[in-house]
This record gives C-alpha cells, sequence and structure tokens, in this order.
C-alpha cells in the first residue's frame, strides 16, 4: 500500500494528471483533479433572487420592475403561492456543463476532496446569511437504499459530512430515508417529477428531529420538488425548521428531466444529467 502511494505520487509528478474537466495537465499539486481556471470557471448565484428559494430572477425581469417603480422582486411565482415546505434554499453556482460534469464526478467517482471543495463554497453561501441559516444538523438529501447499496455512498453525504464539520454541528445522514424509489422511466416531466418525490421521504423510527434546525444539503435543485418533499417529512417529525443548500441550481427550462447515466469512470467519458 505504502509503496503502491508512493510510486502513484511519484507517477503525478512526473506525468502530472490531467484536469477532469478540460484535460489540460495539472501543474501545481492539487487536491482535487480540477484546474484552478475550471473552478473559476463555475458561475456563482448572486442577486438578484427569490428571498425564498433563491431561485435566479434574469436580468431583465428585475431591471423592469426597478425601472416601472414597482416594489423589488423579492418573491418568485412559487413562493408567493406558498409552495416549498423549506424556509430558505441557496445554491453555489448556475448547473451548467462544466458544474455538471464536476458533479458527476463527485457522484460517480466519490471524490471525496471535491465533496470538501463543495461544502466550502457552501459554507460561504451560507456566511452570507449566516442568521437564517444557523441550524443544529446537517442533513444530506438521501437515496434509496437500493440505490445507495449499487453506488456505494450518497454524494449528498460527500458533501454534508465536511459542511457538517466546518460549521461546527452534527451530521445526520441517519436521520432521513428514501422509502420509495425514483421510476424507472427515463425522463421525468416536472409534474412527474413532483409526484415521484412526494411522500417519498421519511425520518427514521425512534429518532428525534422534534424542534431541530435542520440544514438539507444535495447537489442539484431543479425543481425543489425534492427539497421540498424532504422538508416536509422532517417537520411532520417535528424538526423546528429546514433550510436548504445545493450546490448547483437548475435556472432556465426546468423542463423534463432527464435520467442518470450509468455509472462512468472514464474521463472525458459523454455526461449524463442529474436525476
Ligand atoms: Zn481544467
Ligand atoms: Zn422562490
Amino acid at each position: 500500500m505504502f509503496l503502491r502511494s508512493t510510486l502513484e505520487a511519484l507517477a503525478s509528478v512526473l506525468a502530472p494528471a490531467p484536469c477532469r474537466l478540460c484535460a489540460k495537465p495539472l501543474l501545481n499539486a492539487s487536491r482535487i483533479p480540477i484546474c484552478p481556471e475550471c473552478l473559476a470557471s463555475f458561475v456563482p448565484i448572486g442577486e438578484p433572487i427569490c428571498q425564498c428559494c433563491g431561485r435566479p430572477f434574469p436580468a431583465i425581469v428585475a431591471e423592469h420592475a426597478t425601472a416601472s417603480g414597482a416594489a423589488p422582486l423579492t418573491l418568485c411565482r412559487l413562493c408567493r403561492e406558498n409552495t416549498f415546505a423549506f424556509a430558505r434554499a441557496r445554491s453555489f453556482g448556475v448547473y451548467d456543463t462544466a458544474l455538471h460534469n464536476a458533479i458527476l464526478l463527485l457522484k460517480y467517482e466519490e471524490l471525496t476532496r471535491l465533496g470538501h471543495w463543495f461544502a466550502e463554497r457552501l459554507a460561504e453561501v451560507a456566511a452570507r446569511e449566516a442568521e437564517l441559516f444557523q441550524a443544529d444538523v446537517v442533513v444530506p438529501v438521501p437515496l434509496h437504499p437500493a440505490r445507495q447499496r449499487e453506488r456505494g455512498y450518497n454524494q449528498a453525504e460527500l458533501i454534508a459530512r465536511p459542511l457538517a464539520k466546518k460549521l461546527g454541528i452534527k451530521q445526520g445522514s441517519y436521520l432521513l430515508m428514501r422509502t420509495r424509489p425514483r421510476p424507472a422511466r427515463l425522463v421525468l416531466s416536472r409534474k412527474e417529477h413532483w409526484e415521484s418525490v412526494r411522500g417519498a421521504y421519511a425520518t427514521r423510527k425512534g429518532l428525534r428531529v422534534d424542534k431541530l434546525r435542520v440544514l438539507l444539503v444535495d447537489d442539484v435543485m431543479t425543481t425543489g420538488a425534492t427539497l421540498d418533499a424532504c422538508s416536509r417529512a422532517l417537520k411532520s417529525a417535528g424538526a423546528a425548521s429546514v433550510v436548504g443548500l445545493t450546490v448547483a441550481r437548475v435556472t432556465s427550462g426546468l423542463g423534463p428531466l432527464p435520467a442518470p447515466a450509468m455509472p462512468t469512470r472514464k474521463a472525458g467519458a459523454p455526461v449524463s444529467k442529474h436525476s
């Protein structure tokens, strides 16, 4: 083992591994196999956003509201209709190709160090609204047990664990479970997606959730249906409040959701869309 890791270290000095996103050689020793340029290419989500669900408002809509003298936009239509059971949701970046590919590395190759890097970004996002994101426990959105057995780990947990450590609070991956698997169909419409997660999560019997302020963590937020379903399960078990953080946020279209592809372990292999 020692010899092997020494040889690997030596090999990486002699022939640096390529960046897993752009394939350029990694010049500096890096904890994660993504070059600084690619890391800097992720597009952070900033104002104007819906103050509740964090959905970015298109600049043109926000400008129009300001120019017309109307009150500044604070809530999106869904949040004005009280759609979500979580109090707040925020995301680090726009779910574009670069961030999508980075998340696939986390999802299918268990790159724990990338999980740490994402956790650092989420800690920064939470720190911007520190009061709102005060929590007692960090809970990753769970996979269905069959899916987790197949994959061996839950990618959301790879982010939630280091985030909990960074925030100095407990990690509670045991609190929540997915009781109904995702439908096997390849593509789900937005409506089907909402239906597929409604009531699909539950807290574990015998574990105390009551009065806890929960910080839910996931890799991607699409319609918000998953965070909503998890929040409902936690709140019906007595959680005081639920807020959500995701690495990426789908910002356009929100049309049908392509299903996840089979695990791929090859660099530069065709990518799949998130579930
Ligand atoms: Zn790169
Ligand atoms: Zn909203």
